[in-house]
């Protein structure tokens, strides 16, 4: 599937580095592009404390901003607001600024307002998080992220913005049949241009109850439209299973946070991955993965990474994370 943006074509299944605060961590847009990233994803909560979305707007837009000038998805930032603990009534969330402590009040129309101003391509709802086995605290979840979500795409057409700006809607319900089979009609009909999967499977950042939730609604969901899983992707090889599910996009913090830690994703090994701290490498000429093309593997030996990381050198971070993003990236087209 294409998806179309202001900013370029992605051909999907796709994986999306994750760049919180505007950049993916050590690695520059140029970076980005010598492992054939083709979106990034930016997050609205964090840009909204800091710069602050108007700040961007003045810069001309993130993607001038930050030097990318291929397809942004910005995350509104409500699972931020909630894994970091938050208030919410029918009218909005009630957040904090996790830096200085100032309060803040969010109203699934401000969540869009800022994601305007930051000028990303896809943009996301403002939604509550189901990850909850209640079944009647999942329903009324549920039911609010739906109303939010009319009140968002409502937002974007009183603003005439919808023709630059694909807003998708967030499938919750937690792990309850009807709720998610409720949940996905509700997005299909409000017929906007994705549609993504939120809640319970963020649990350990893993994949497995993607494709028992994906039976679930499959047939609800329209063919030419993307479904996109949000942050999850641990094992790269856990994706055959979700993209032959009919998962399209993907995003996840683990690849580019594992990478600074030291863990290397790696072919060859059981766990998927080598900890290039240990003594063993300290000699070891071979590359991270021998069926790696990424730049990191074409030119550097696991001895010099061990060397870095022991060191903490600032490269290391820098190939260790375009070495474990490239991975990614191929493995979901794969
Ligand atoms: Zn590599």
């Amino acid at each position: 599937m294409i998806i179309k943006t202001p900013h370029g074509d992605i051909q999907t299944p796709v994986f999306m580095p994750v760049g919180t605060n505007a950049t993916v961590k050590s690695l520059s847009p140029e970076d980005l592009e010598s492992i054939g990233a083709q979106i990034i994803l930016a997050n609205n909560y964090h840009l909204f404390l800091r710069p602050g979305s108007e700040n961007i707007q003045k810069m001309g837009g993130i993607h001038k901003f930050m030097n990318w000038d291929k397809p942004i998805l910005t995350d509104s930032g409500g699972f931020q607001i909630w894994s970091l603990g938050m208030k919410y009534d029918e009218n909005g969330i009630n957040f904090r600024d996790f830096v200085t402590g100032q309060k803040h009040f969010w109203t699934p129309e401000d969540a869009i307002k800022s994601q305007i101003q930051i000028g990303a391509d896809i943009i996301m709802p403002l939604d509550i998080c189901t990850r909850t086995d209640n079944y009647a605290e999942a329903k009324y979840m549920t039911d609010l992220t739906h109303k939010w979500l009319s009140r968002c795409k409502d937002y974007l057409r009183s603003n005439q913005v919808t023709n630059n700006k694909s807003l998708f809607g967030i499938i919750q319900g937690a792990m309850f049949k009807d709720l998610r089979r409720q949940s996905a009609q509700f997005v299909v009909d409000l017929d906007l241009p994705g549609i993504a999967l939120g809640g319970e499977m963020l649990e350990n950042n893993s994949v497995n109850r993607i494709p028992e939730i994906m039976d679930w609604i499959r047939d609800i969901l329209p063919p030419d439209k993307p479904v996109y899983a949000m942050g999850i992707g641990l094992h790269p090889s856990e994706f055959k299973t979700v993209v032959a599910a009919g998962v399209d996009m993907f995003d996840c913090v683990a690849p580019t946070r594992l990478a600074r830690n030291g863990a290397l994703y790696c072919s060859d090994s059981p766990t998927e991955r080598i900890d290039i701290s240990k003594a063993i490498y300290a000699l070891d000429e071979n590359p991270i993965d021998k069926k790696c093309d990424c730049p990191t593997c074409k030119s550097y030996s696991r001895a010099y990474l061990h060397h870095l990381f022991k060191c903490k050198e600032l490269l290391f971070y820098r190939l260790a994370s375009m070495h474990n993003l490239r991975v990614m990236i191929r493995q979901v087209i794969r």
